[in-house]
């Protein structure tokens, strides 16, 4: 069977974020932590195949639970990539830019909230702005591993790693001084596009 799920290539070399983030960190969290996901995904879809040709159901949920599990790594740690850049740390134009200052007051706010929500993670998580299609508009969300505390329907824009594996080995226990490397880093430019697509143009005018 040809795989579902392939690992994307980083879009900078390993040391692009140096000192930020290290290679050693970069190789490991992406070579190994993300193919992982990758691997998992696919290898859940295939044994969920299985069990419906064999007509054997009994370990459908755990293989539910592991293709949410690894599935939402990979779409999260695909995205996360996308959201860092070697000449990183902006603001937000566009229609984004206007848009935050709607839903949450201003940038800083929503960074003081998006960050306090990654720092605050009881385990291993991640902190992400999202589009909200339901009510229309952007919210923050606290995702506990890969996909639990998400409001369905949501779509990230901008998603921030609040696992261990993301920044241990560069800021220790410091997860403050990994928000501050995270923002120093941050590329809006993907999250501009991605808002431009999934958000209603009439919406953008108020
Ligand atoms: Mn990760």
């Amino acid at each position: 069977m040809t795989d579902a799920y392939t690992l994307p290539d980083l879009p900078y070399d390993y040391d692009a974020l140096e000192p930020l983030i290290s290679a050693q960190v970069m190789r490991l969290h992406h070579d190994k932590h993300h193919a992982a996901y990758v691997k998992g995904a696919n290898e859940a879809l295939e044994k969920i195949a299985e069990a419906r040709s064999a007509t054997d159901f009994s370990h459908i949920g755990q293989l539910e639970k592991n293709l949410a599990f690894n599935l939402s790594g990979h779409v999260l740690h695909s995205l996360f990539w996308q959201c860092l850049s070697p000449e990183g740390g902006g603001r937000p134009g566009g229609r984004l830019g206007g848009r935050i200052t709607d839903d949450f007051g201003s940038l800083d706010q929503l960074i003081a909230q998006l960050s306090a929500v990654t720092t605050s993670l009881q385990g291993s998580g991640w902190g992400a702005l999202v589009w909200e299609p339901v009510a229309g508009r952007l919210i923050v969300q606290q995702i506990y591993d890969h996909q639990t505390n998400v409001g369905q329907g949501s779509s990230p824009l901008l998603v921030i790693d609040g696992w261990e594996h993301a920044y241990y080995l560069d800021h220790f226990n410091d997860k403050q001084a990994w928000l501050a490397a995270f923002w120093k880093l941050v590329d809006w430019s993907g999250a501009e596009r991605r808002f431009d697509q999934l958000s209603p143009r009439s919406s953008a005018a108020a």
